[in-house]
């Protein structure tokens, strides 16, 4: 085997019209995806929107009732889950816990016949590039999450998988492994070039690092885009409210203008006299304000978070509407205080719908 252990260019992975059901339950619903050889793709959705069920289908897991599946241009859809030549690393540790390190990630290898010699080899290398070189002889739990996450990974990868799959494979995890796997994961993806498909009901974790995310809502896909395509130019509501944490707000237009949250606002494209028109604000698009000095719209903090830099507040409006404000770290407003809340004019009329 001539070829560098694990160097292996992507392949393109296509959903066609795919649609499984549970009896009654319809779990994809005429699911199409189109990903490209060595493309990070996120499934993206809220619990039940059959994102789980659409990686498990690839994987072949489960037998879809309807549709077809295409890895590298072939027809996989009646390919056994072993002959399909896929990598998956599943949200619970799954590591043997009678094995060590190194056999856990050899494992694919034995069944595979590989001589003794190259199967070492190999598992070490993988160890080594997942940064646990040195764990080779320890059992899964004298390891720590993250590291036995590690684990699974280097043991999808070591059989130079076509595909791999991750099904919320960080969830598990404190916050700070987690970021820290997240990047790694995205860094070995991108050295050896495999197509990836990534599970995650976690909006962040998505934009941190798919090339495009492909939100998911009842069964299919609402919206597929890279992550600046679907935060600046969702399509529809549920991606908008999906993405990057958005509050819709709606004004009557008079005399081409709106007036809301402590601004009158010219529209870049008029709407008629008496219109209602939709903006949709983010948390940075807003200001907080004192109750006493400022000109925004009156409400009352429910809640405040530190997020190191800055930190985000949920204000009840008087209007009745709760809304998400991201202000600088260094004020920190009093729960159950009264404030103001103000749009940053500049921001605005690009979200006129
Ligand atoms: P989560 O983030 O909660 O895992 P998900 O987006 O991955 O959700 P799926 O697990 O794919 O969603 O489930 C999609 C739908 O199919 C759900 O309504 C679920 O209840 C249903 N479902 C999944 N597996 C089965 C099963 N084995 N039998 C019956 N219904 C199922």
């Amino acid at each position: 085997d001539p070829t560098p252990t694990t160097q292996r260019s992507g392949v393109s992975v296509r959903f066609r019209a795919v649609t499984k059901e549970y009896g009654a339950q319809r779990a994809l619903n005429g699911l199409d995806l189109d990903i490209q050889p060595g493309e990070f793709v996120a499934l993206l959705g809220p619990s039940g929107c059959g994102k789980t069920t659409a990686l498990r289908s690839l994987a072949g897991l489960e037998t879809v009732t309807s549709g077809e599946l295409l890895i590298d241009g072939e027809d996989v859809t009646r390919v056994p889950v072993n002959r399909r030549d896929l990598g998956m690393v599943f949200q619970s540790y799954s590591l043997f816990p009678n094995l060590n390190v190194i056999e856990n990630v050899e494992f694919g290898l034995r069944t595979r016949k590989v001589p003794a010699a190259e199967r070492t080899a190999r598992a070490q290398e993988m160890l080594d590039r997942v940064g646990l070189g040195d764990f080779a002889e320890r059992f899964a739990h004298q390891l720590s999450g993250g590291q036995q996450q590690r684990v699974a990974l280097a043991r999808a990868l070591v059989t130079r998988p076509r595909v791999l799959l991750l099904d919320e494979p960080l969830s598990a995890l404190d916050a700070k492994v987690r970021t820290q796997l997240r990047d790694e994961i995205r860094r070995i993806q991108l050295d050896l070039g495999i197509t990836t498909v990534f599970v995650t009901h976690d909006q962040e974790e998505a934009l941190a690092v798919a090339d495009r995310i492909a939100v998911m809502n009842a069964g299919k896909i609402d919206q597929i885009g890279t992550p600046e395509e679907l935060y600046r130019r969702p399509e529809t509501g549920f991606v908008a409210n999906f993405i990057g944490q958005s509050t819709l707000l709606t004004a009557l237009v008079h005399e081409g203008r709106i007036a809301l949250l402590g601004r009158e606002i010219d529209l870049t494209d008029p709407l008629p006299e008496g219109a209602l028109a939709r903006v949709r604000v983010r948390p940075e698009n807003l200001a907080l304000e004192s109750f006493e000095h400022g000109e925004g719209e009156p409400g009352a903090v429910v809640t405040t978070s530190f997020l190191g830099s800055l930190r985000r507040t949920t204000v009840h409006l008087d209007s009745g509407l709760s809304i998400v404000v991201q202000h600088s770290a260094e004020d920190t407003p009093e729960v159950e205080s009264r404030v103001r809340v103000r749009l940053l004019q500049d921001m605005v009329t690009a979200h006129v719908d």
